[in-house]
């Protein structure tokens, strides 16, 4: 396979020969992906590159043999993304990067969060009758619509510790955009599943060729978005977040009755977060704050389920999923009362970890009997300062979303694990026009029903919990893992750390071992492989798992392997995911 770095130089040298010569189509082939599950499991000597879809990791890969480090790989990689997982992830939305610096060993995350226009209100998500919006509804309105961060993410870690030039890192996205590749299985699903919400803006003249959704097979040709990338390289996100760019997407917004202005992408910036830190046996875990409820739902769980020796029960027991369902009942009554964006309200974190709060919870837990009603705790004797704001009950019509998780780590051991989306798949359906990016629904993820934590506030941003994650042992990255999921994404990371270092295997059987999903005693899933007696005997006790399994998630996980000094590169199998290792040896 050519490296991307040569073929796009190719490509532009083949651009300048045909614009008098021969249609851009003559170049559509060149982009062969793997799309089997051939390269689900990869090994590297030095390094490793982990995302949900072949071509971005070929193209981290790319940067790293061309000398660039965990940080531009990384950057490049989303650009990529943005092209071949549009409905994703993009510079239409925005994402946590959390960044381990081996020279300084501190860990930070560029937080790119999508904020709330100046314009919205409480009440944005209600109907003329005072009741919430039904989901699907909200998704598509403009006022799902929050500024994005991405681009700005990126430009802003590129300045934090990129060493090559932008538009190197850019060119590969550019490439891929204006000459195409091949659509997957996976995508082809996902035209077909949203062509409705795509048919209703620019879109439905990328995804359709003759009123048809494309599929698999079919070229995803998006000039748009070549031009667009294009001039972000040249001209840095102020086009974006200044310029015509800026411009279009306020108006864009508007059409869909959104109140996003081109001052609210003026105003945008990101915040550099410190990590929410715990511990798990041997292991240090940074993870990811407030306004994700991520790490800090992912910690409490990890210290509830730690007191009852989890690896003593087999690990497809019936004790092992009942303590993992009640654990996720307890964190997630927690979740609903207590997360919100810390720039608006306090979040108790140090109540909601304190070890005596943990031990009060895991007292409630019984192995023999499921509670019926999980409510949240009371922090307020384990956390100073702390005024309670109140769950306010919200409508159940929420579907989890999809984004995508992807790792990297280069020879000198620094490491990126970054969760970054557009919320729902292709958000909120809304094209620009021209300029072919997809806007976010992130603001679905804010309470419909206004007054809890999670309100709806000007500026704000909405609650999260995506979780990028970064696994420590005596101070050594030792474990990188996220995934997609809403709400799921938390027990996949979870399960991930469990299956690791509770239950001892493989990254792969780690990734493959079948997971579970349950914020309350109403609403339960799992994957396949879990015994069909299992499942009974849990609900017998009081559980509700459906019959039908499901996948949960797309975990990507990159593991350290002390004993030899290599790493392991592993993505869940229902995408087409690659994991590719990196050798010193290759670099040009
Ligand atoms: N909007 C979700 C969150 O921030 C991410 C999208 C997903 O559901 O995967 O938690």
């Amino acid at each position: 396979m050519k490296s991307f770095l040569s073929r796009f130089s190719m490509i532009f040298a083949v651009t300048l020969l045909t614009v008098v010569t021969v249609s851009q189509g003559a170049l559509a082939s060149s982009f062969e992906p793997d799309y089997g599950t051939e390269n689900n499991i990869a090994t590297g000597d030095d390094g490793m590159v982990v995302s949900a879809h072949p071509l971005a990791s070929e193209v981290g890969l790319d940067i790293l043999n061309s000398g660039g480090n965990a940080v531009d790989a990384a950057i490049a990689m989303q650009y990529a993304l943005t092209v071949t997982e549009p409905m994703m992830s993009g510079i239409g939305g925005g994402g946590f990067m959390m960044v381990y610096d081996a020279a300084t060993g501190e860990t930070k995350i560029i937080n790119s969060r999508e904020r709330a226009p100046a314009g919205a209100d409480p009440e944005m998500f209600l109907d003329d009758d005072g009741e919430p919006m039904e989901f699907q509804d909200r998704v598509i309105h403009g006022n799902s619509v929050g500024v994005p961060g991405t681009a700005k993410g990126l430009e802003t870690s590129h300045e934090m510790w990129g060493t090559m030039a932008m538009h190197d890192l850019i060119a590969p996205a550019v490439a891929l955009a204006e000459e195409g590749f091949p659509i997957d299985d996976f995508l082809e699903r996902q035209i077909e599943e949203h062509a409705e919400k795509l048919e209703r803006s620019a879109a439905g003249e990328v995804f359709f060729s003759d009123g048809n959704p494309l599929a698999e097979g079919d070229m995803l040709v998006q000039g748009d978005l070549a031009n667009t990338l294009r001039m972000i390289s040249e001209q840095g996100t102020d086009v974006l977040y200044h310029g015509e760019i800026a411009a279009a997407v306020a108006d864009t917004v508007q059409e869909f009755e959104g109140s996003l202005a081109v001052a609210d992408m003026q105003n945008y910036d990101v915040t550099i977060d410190e990590p929410v830190w715990g511990q798990y046996k041997d292991y240090d875990i940074a993870t990811m704050p407030p306004p994700s409820s991520g790490g800090i739902f992912l910690l409490q769980m990890l210290g509830i389920l730690d007191g009852f020796d989890l690896g003593q029960y087999d690990i497809k027991s019936v004790e092992k999923y009942h303590l993992l369902a009640e654990t996720m009942h307890l964190a997630y009554a927690d979740r609903a009362e207590y997360a919100g964006d810390p720039e608006f309200v306090d979040v108790p974190v140090e109540g909601l970890l304190h070890p005596d709060y943990i031990a009060e919870r895991r007292n409630l837990i019984s192995l023999d009997s499921v509670i019926e009603e999980p409510e949240a705790g009371d922090v307020m004797p384990y956390q100073q300062d702390f005024e309670r704001q109140g769950a306010v009950e919200q409508p159940d019509d929420k579907v989890d979303g999809q984004t995508t998780h992807y790792s990297v780590i280069d020879s000198h051991g620094n490491v990126v694990s970054y969760t970054t989306t557009i919320e729902q798949v292709f958000g909120s359906g809304i094209m620009v026009p021209g300029y072919g990016f997809l806007l976010n629904n992130e603001l679905t993820d804010f309470d419909a029903e206004p007054g809890g934590a999670n309100e709806v506030q000007p500026n704000k941003r909405p609650l999260s919990s995506m979780t990028p994650t970064i696994v420590f042992n005596d101070g050594h990255p030792v474990l990188t893992v996220g995934s997609p999921g809403g709400q799921t994404i938390i027990t996949s990371v979870l399960q991930t750390i469990l299956n690791t270092y509770e239950y001892g295997l493989p990254l792969e059987e780690a990734l493959n071992e079948p997971r579970i999903f349950t914020n309350n005693p109403d609403n339960y899933s799992h994957e396949e492989g879990i015994p069909e007696e299992v499942i009974q005997q849990l609900n017998d006790m009081g559980h509700g798992f459906t019959e039908e399994p499901s996948p949960i998630g797309n975990v990507n996980s990159i593991m350290f392997n002390p004993e030899d000094g290599t790493y392991t590169g592993a993505t869940d199998e229902n995408r087409n995911g690659a994991a590719f290792g990196f050798e010193l040896e290759a670099v040009q």
